[in-house]
Formats: structure tokens, sequence, C-alpha cells
């Protein structure tokens, strides 16, 4: 049966607003970042979370892999960013659903996310059906954001297949009229794809090296899949050939070496980018 989104609170870690005694310092804390505020999930409420970016992940540890930089330079840009976990991960060989969000929770507090939400789709059972899709139009009708990023669509892992399509079907029927939904019909501008465990070639690569030092802190906030600890089962995560987190770096310094940077996060679009400012791919200035 399909909910709401306003229905899902319990699945879902609205970025509850702190004191400043209580806010431990984060990456961005020193400067451009705005404190997270509290999101209403009344009941019956229409709340608008308007955000100018949504990053989708399978898993709640996805968009920080693919495309942490790049959400941290939003950020520090000025930009409000959202960000969908489809699931909890609760299938993962380490980590309970309950870690994970409090995991999760902490690396949006990083990234300076102005919202994250998981809309509790099983893990492992993540597929373009007409439930997950009305709910997923639901939250980007809400937030209507002029960009989409979700993972591409060649993995290893299925579930990242599956959101991708996902992803494209909904930012698809946000835009249908006719779509079962209250809301009025929305279409981000620009959906691109972020990596995970597989690369290809890139259609354009993005300086994320200012805020690389953010993304490593918001990955390492996922210490049950990447932290070492005896306690932990062995997987392809944290006792893989070399750590996964340097894997992630090595990708991400070769993608930067591609450019002439230290770090880059490189993206696939499925249309052609339009260059409104040539000069600006030079290095100059309007
Ligand atoms: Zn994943």
């Amino acid at each position: 049966m399909w909910q709401p989104f306003w229905l899902l609170a319990t699945s879902c870690w609205p970025l509850a607003n702190k004191s400043a005694k209580s806010q431990k310092p984060t990456a961005n804390s020193q400067k451009d970042f705005s404190p997270p505020r509290r999101i209403n999930y009344q009941k019956g409420l229409i709340t608008v979370l308007k955000i100018d970016v949504m990053a989708v992940g399978a898993h709640p540890d996805d968009v920080e892999v693919g495309t942490g930089g790049l959400l941290a330079t939003f950020v520090k840009q000025g930009l409000k960013v959202g960000v969908v976990d489809l699931t909890a991960g609760e299938m993962a060989s380490n980590g309970t659903a309950e870690e994970r969000h409090e995991e999760a929770r902490r690396a949006a507090e990083v990234l300076g996310l102005t919202w994250r939400n998981c809309l509790g789709i099983p893990d492992r059972g993540i597929a373009a059906e007409k439930k997950y899709l009305l709910q997923l139009v639901e939250v980007i009708r809400q937030s209507r954001p002029r960009l989409i990023l979700c993972p591409y669509g060649e993995d290893r892992h299925p579930d990242h297949v599956n959101a991708s399509r996902l992803v494209q079907e909904a930012h698809f029927d946000a835009g249908l009229a006719k779509v079962d939904c209250r809301l009025p019909p929305f279409r981000a501008e620009q959906i691109w794809y972020y990596f995970l465990a597989r690369a290809a070639e890139p259609t354009f690569i993005v300086d994320v090296s200012d805020c690389y030092r953010t993304k490593r802190l918001a990955m390492t906030a996922h210490a049950s899949q990447f932290g070492k600890d005896l306690n932990r089962i062995e997987t392809f995560l944290n006792a893989g050939p070399g750590n996964m987190l340097s894997v992630i770096e090595s990708r991400d310094r070769y993608f930067g070496s591609l450019i002439g940077k230290m770090y880059g996060e490189g993206f696939i679009t499925p249309a052609p980018l339009a260059i409104h400012n040539p000069l600006g791919l030079l290095g100059v200035k309007e």
C-alpha cells in the first residue's frame, strides 16, 4: 500500500536543529555552512521542501561515495541539497538499519545537507514499480530540484542498477500531468549519473579538490561499512584488495588528474550539456 511521503516519518530523518552548544563541529561548520532546519512532517500538511539539488542513492552510503565531493561543493556555493536513500541498507553484511540510519544522519551533517530522507524500500527490493515511482514522484514534486543525481546504470550491485532505472522513470513521471499525484507536475531540468562500483568514460569531471576533506569525513561516518573492526564480517568494502575508501579516493584522484586537479568526480549525462559561457571553460570569468 502506497503511503504519502509525510507518513513515512519513521523511516525519515529530518536534520533537527541543534543548539550551538550541542552541535559538533563539522567540516563545513567554520564557513559556508547553514545549520540544518527542522522539517515538518505533520500528517495532511503539504510541506514543500524546496531544494536546488537532489541526490538519490540505493543505500545510505551511495551518494557520499559517488558524489559526496560535488554535494559538498554545491553546499559551499550556497545551494540547498537534499538526499533520498531508497533503502535503509538493512541487507548489508555489517551494520543494522538503526546503525546505518545514525551514520547517514551524521554524514548529512558533515555534508551540510538541507534534509535527508529514507523512502524505506526493502533493501534488494528496489524496482521501478508503480508504488515506488509514486513515492519518488511525490518527493520530487515537493522539493522541485533543478538537478537530480542518481547511480550510473551499469554496476555490479543490482540495487544500483535498479535505483538508476527507478530514478530515471520518476524524473520523467514527475513531469506528467496525469500521474496519480496530488501535487502539480514538475520535471527537474537535468539528471546526472554518478559512479559507484563501476565507472565509464565520464561526460564531464567536476573539480572537488576544495571539498575533498568533507567527502572523506562523510564517507568515514559510515563506519559499519568501511571501518576496520574485528567484530565485523569481512566484505568487499572493508577487506577487499586495498581499503575501499582508498580505492574510491584513487579513482577520484585519477579523475582529478585528467583535468589537472587534485580530485575530481566524474558524471554521465543522458543529454548534451549546454555551455552558456564558453569562456568559463577557459577559466575566464564573466
Ligand atoms: Zn550501494
